[in-house]
């Protein structure tokens, strides 16, 4: 995520900060400067804060290291104003594994609630009357500071257990339906009961508080993209990439020059380009680059074509480079054949159109 800071990394994995976490701690202070809060307050509530933070740290590296003895990497923790994101390089397939990565967060928060439990001991703490705790917990105590802490993590452990996927509960709901259901149907009925929930969260945010129409966006659209996902990878299995790439396509040579490119775009629909010498591909020419350097006709194909690009085998499957596809939106994939011979090309825009046609043969 752009315009993250580094804190520092844990077995391998990068933590991050997010900018607008700053504001998160602006809003601290702000409502405790207008409700009359002084200096003391303010620091209070915003050490109050960051340690909140740092039980999210530890809540999403359950998450990440749960994942890891999965054999599944972290990319990176990053910390936004609405909680954590681990970004796992891919979500366990296998229904048992993701139940134990998903609920390896909210396992964190109860053992540091249970830890804290007997610290403050909570059973004493509320053993006085309601308004006798009420009016104490006013004071800037360290063992008010645990209660409070206490108090968070149980929330965290209740709310990331609404089963609101891709939330924590949502994925253990997944896995559980997938048990039964298949990987399929468990992620429709999940991501359904997900967007149900998120569409609570945003008329309850409206109301009362604005972090939960943020949560409530993140899960509507969450829901949506893992389930289009799932969905496709379903369609995908079985097929190969020669089923369908693109073979009916011009392709250039290095010395071609950027008038013939231009024509080509012009009085054709095809937009990007390999360039290739005897059936090995050299680079790739893409529209944008194309009409970039278009003030300039003296330009020859090889000035502008981009040299760095993956190569994608024939006979792979169409389900494992959906991901590769998807991650480099807008590139353009020479197809090889087992001889490395040049037989085709490959996009998002080819593959969304197989699983178009896929759904409509498969249901
Ligand atoms: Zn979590």
């Amino acid at each position: 995520m752009k315009g993250s800071l580094n804190l520092g990394k844990v077995s391998g994995i990068k933590i991050k900060v997010h900018w607008t976490f700053l504001f998160i701690l602006i809003w601290v202070a702000f409502v405790e400067i207008n409700s009359g809060g002084n200096l003391q307050a303010v620091l209070f509530n915003i050490a109050l804060i960051l340690v909140v933070f740092l039980c999210v740290v530890f809540h999403e590296l359950g998450h990440a290291l749960t994942a890891q003895h999965f054999g599944i990497k972290t990319k990176q923790i990053t910390l936004l104003p609405i909680g954590g994101i681990a970004s796992l390089e891919k979500i366990p397939e296998e229904p048992k594994q993701e139940l134990l990565v998903a609920i390896a967060g909210p396992l964190v928060n109860i053992a540091i609630a249970l830890i804290l439990y007997f610290i403050i001991p909570v059973q004493q703490f509320l053993a006085n009357n309601l308004t006798n705790i009420l009016e104490n917990l006013n004071a800037l105590t360290l063992a008010n500071f645990l209660f409070y802490l206490f108090t968070i993590n149980v929330i965290l452990v209740i709310f990331n257990l609404i089963p609101a996927f891709p939330m924590d509960g949502g994925r253990v709901l997944r896995a559980l339906l997938a048990m039964k259901l298949g990987r399929v149907k468990a992620t429709q009925i999940a991501a359904s009961i997900g967007q149900s929930i998120a569409i609570v969260f945003l008329l309850l945010g409206m109301l009362y508080n604005p972090f939960l129409i943020l949560i409530a966006l993140f899960v509507f659209v969450g829901a949506y993209g893992e389930n289009k996902m799932v969905q496709s990878l379903e369609l995908l299995k079985g097929h190969t990439v020669s089923e369908a790439m693109l073979t009916n396509i011009t392709l250039l040579k290095p010395n071609d020059t950027l008038e013939r490119v231009k024509d080509l775009i012009l009085s054709g629909t095809e937009k990007d380009f390999i360039v290739e010498q005897g059936g090995t591909p050299l680079g790739i020419l893409m529209k944008t680059d194309v009409i970039k350097a278009s003030n300039n006709p003296n330009l020859l194909v090889s000035d502008i074509m981009k040299t760095s690009f993956k190569e994608i085998l024939f006979n792979d499957k169409l389900r494992n480079v959906l991901s590769l596809v998807e991650l480099h939106k807008g590139h353009f994939f020479p197809v090889m054949d087992t001889n490395k011979k040049l037989v085709g090309a490959i996009d998002m825009t080819n593959i969304n159109e197989f699983i178009l046609f896929q759904s409509k043969l498969d249901y």
